[in-house]
């Protein structure tokens, strides 16, 4: 099912050097300083890519990117740093997500969930019972998440966007109305980066 909350309205650019200086995901409550590190140690030079480490002491949350001395990353090294670690946290929590709204609605479970880093949507059902979502939901707020997960589900019991369905959509999202107007400028919230 091809649904209309599409991501993309335009194509923004970012320039490059324009590296990210935080990760922050509303939908987990998440939000990360991102540090960059020279690493000197000598096997470093052999080192190719850069790596990334998580380090949560001290009360701070911070990714740490550690790259060449000699060689600063590009905004493409980074971005897939950051899009590797999106999908795995995106896989993480919306499988638990879908459950939680199958379970407090009573809507089936899809047979299969896919993460990926989709810039066309948020979400998709198919006919094969697969459901799709976008790991740049963690970007949005979790009302909006749910709201498209409810979206979802509600196509096993119409696989369109007729008044039926909406009702379904309204039945287990009060705010289904100020959802859907707000996922007109949801693109808005995703980082620079993530738009390209
Ligand atoms: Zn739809």
């Amino acid at each position: 099912m091809d649904c209309p909350f599409s991501i993309w309205t335009t194509l923004q650019n970012t320039a490059e050097g324009d590296l990210p200086q935080e990760l922050n995901l509303p939908a987990v409550g998440q939000k990360w300083t991102l540090v960059y590190v020279p690493d000197h140690r000598p096997q470093a030079l052999t080192q190719r890519q850069p790596s990334m480490r998580f380090d949560e002491s001290d009360g701070e949350s911070r990714i740490r990117i550690f790259h060449r001395p000699d060689a600063p990353p590009t905004l493409a090294q980074v971005s897939a740093l950051l899009e590797e670690y999106l999908r795995e946290r995106a896989r993480y929590h919306f499988h638990g997500l879908v459950r939680e709204v199958a379970d407090s609605t009573g809507l089936p479970l899809p047979d299969k969930i896919r993460i990926g880093m989709q810039r066309s949507r948020w979400g998709s059902l198919s006919t094969r019972r697969v459901l799709s979502l976008s790991a740049r939901l963690l970007f949005l707020p979790p009302g909006l998440v749910r709201h498209i997960v409810i979206h979802e589900l509600c196509h096993f019991e119409q696989m369109n966007h007729k008044p039926a369905f909406h009702r379904c959509v309204a039945r287990y999202d009060p705010a289904a109305e100020a959802n859907r107007a707000a996922l007109r400028n949801a693109v808005k919230m995703l980082p620079d980066w993530c738009r390209m």
